[in-house]
């Protein structure tokens, strides 16, 4: 059989290929035969450029169906698909494309200039335009092409696609994803979130990230169920539209904004069958004022660009209720562990309740990360799990909670302090919208916290009332020693807050 996903999703078309697959926030309809033949088409134009297997497809363009036809037309010629956030600049690009050393290079018509250029210096062969109003040379030589094409043959292990991390943490880098990592948990999802017949999706996600090319457009795919497609997110016609849908996956930045909507209420979410989190942490007041405001309860999930999903609140309430600040409970599959990190714990797996690093197994786990062998070897142990670089804790049902990143943890005189603990307790304080809260070096206790407080709109917070009232709830080395309220947090386009960033800012504090 063919392991190739493409066949998977293919198989999952409706029997009636003249029913709408996507319809766009522009008034464009889809029919799944427009899928089928627009992969078809592209996929022969990949095919005629003659790449060697394993070739990798870089494409850096504004979101649009055609774009995510390229990425489903990449699979089903055989190809790795090698997608670049929109908002990369030379830099980034020239660190990518040089790293990734792809055979075909697709961009916007804008960009084509700057970016031919550093793919020509890369020993890109093919540079194509695409742009987000169905122009550009792509879609010119694949109008040329036959609309007929035998899905090409792949095997469980062949790599998929590359997706570079956020860099959230340090320098980007490359998951490589086979098409057995995808598909298999793609098909755990479907069953695990319930997708049904005539279950139909908000895609409103970038789709050069996990959430967005994943976790939201194979589930919908794989179901064989419309898509209400957005180019960009607006909460107003977001909201607008959410009568017409069953299911919407967002990171929660873009809960926030819908809920600062007046037309989000009761009677716009009547159909909706499940609102999905995740990406970053989703505050506990988001959850608790969504479902205030919809009735619905937020479901969070827990995953990664190397992994996808790992974990997953319950949808249905025999396994559980899903529970705000969790990340809920390892998906069928995957095997999560909780170990120690204190000093010569040398591999002891947590109590309940401890916190430790998160390590993972299973189907969804990448095969690597491209062309860095060493750091490959570095963040598996020697029983084969992967080391998340996050650290959490499970409670004694099994709910899983992520207390932040081991890279974020503070170690002060000593004493590991977790910065999501002390985030907590500000975010507690009147007037407080939300908080961070990272490490900077310091003469005598080799490292202490700084707070960087948001304000509500409207509200004032005192930013030495905060540090007294956290010196009466919680012990002297948890207590930032500085804290600055600002009016917002820096966040890359996933919506993650860039601690790296205010890290670097506050780093000369104290030394
Ligand atoms: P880099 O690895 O380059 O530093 P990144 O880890 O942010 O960047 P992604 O793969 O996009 O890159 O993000 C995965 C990370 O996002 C996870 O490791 C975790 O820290 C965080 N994350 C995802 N979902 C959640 C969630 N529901 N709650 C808290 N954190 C989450
Ligand atoms: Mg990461």
């Amino acid at each position: 059989t063919n392991a190739n996903l493409f066949a998977a999703l293919r198989a999952a078309f409706p029997a009636d290929l003249d029913d709408v697959a996507v319809e766009t926030d522009g008034g464009l309809f889809y029919s799944w035969r427009d899928l089928e033949r627009a992969t078809a088409m592209i996929a022969n134009l990949l095919d005629a450029l003659k790449l060697e297997p394993g070739a990798r497809i870089a494409v850096q363009v504004e979101k649009s169906v055609e774009a995510m036809l390229l990425y489903l037309a990449t699979l089903r010629a055989g190809y790795v698909f090698l997608p670049l956030n929109t908002a990369y600049q030379s830099a980034e690009i020239e660190y990518f494309i040089g790293n990734a050393e792809p055979a075909v290079v697709v961009c916007t018509s804008d960009n084509a200039n700057w970016v031919g250029a550093i793919a020509q210096a890369a020993g890109t062969r093919h540079v194509f335009t695409l742009d987000d109003d169905r122009t550009g040379s792509l879609l010119d030589f694949a109008a040329q092409c036959s609309d007929q094409h035998a899905i090409a043959h792949k095997a469980e292990d062949d790599m998929a696609a590359i997706l570079y991390t956020s860099g959230t943490t340090g320098r980007s880098k490359g998951a490589m994803l086979t098409h057995r990592n995808l598909l298999s948990n793609a098909e755990v999802l479907k069953d695990y979130w319930g997708w049904k017949e005539g279950d139909v999706l908000i895609h409103a996600l970038p789709i050069f990230h996990v959430h967005g090319l994943f976790v939201a457009l194979h589930g919908a795919l794989l179901n064989g169920s419309r898509m209400l497609w957005f180019g960009k997110f607006e909460p107003k016609r977001v909201v607008a539209k959410l009568p017409d849908a069953t299911v919407f996956m967002g990171v929660p930045t873009l809960y926030v904004r819908m809920l600062a909507e007046p037309g989000l209420t009761k009677e716009a979410v009547r159909n909706m069958r499940l609102f999905v989190a995740g990406s970053a942490p989703l505050l506990i007041e988001t959850f608790n004022e969504w479902r205030e405001r919809t009735g619905h309860t937020i479901l969070e999930r827990y995953g990664m660009s190397e992994t996808a999903m790992l974990t997953s609140n319950p949808y249905n309430p025999v396994q559980g209720e899903r529970r705000g600040g969790t990340v809920g409970f390892p998906l069928p599959g995957v095997q999560l562990r909780v170990m120690s990190m204190e000093e010569g714990a040398d591999g002891r797996e947590c109590t309940t309740d401890e916190i430790g690093a998160i390590e993972v197994s299973g189907p969804n786990v990448f095969a690597g990360y491209w062309r860095m062998p060493e750091k490959t070897r570095e963040e598996f142990t020697h029983d084969g799990f992967f080391k998340t670089g996050d650290v959490g804790k499970i409670d004694g049902l099994g709910y899983v909670t992520i207390v932040g990143r081991s890279k974020d943890l503070i170690i002060s005189g000593g004493y590991n302090v977790y910065p999501a603990e002390i985030e907590g307790y500000i975010n507690e304080l009147p007037g407080v919208a939300e908080s961070a809260v990272v490490g900077v070096p310091h003469s005598d206790f080799g490292e202490v916290g700084v707070a960087i407080v948001i304000a509500k709109s409207g509200a004032t917070v005192d930013a030495e009332a905060v540090l007294a009232t956290l010196k009466t709830q919680l012990a002297n080395f948890k207590i930032p020693k500085r804290c600055f309220v600002v009016p917002e947090l820096p966040r890359n386009s996933m919506g993650k807050v860039q601690k790296a960033l205010l890290r670097e800012q506050h780093k000369g504090l104290f030394s």
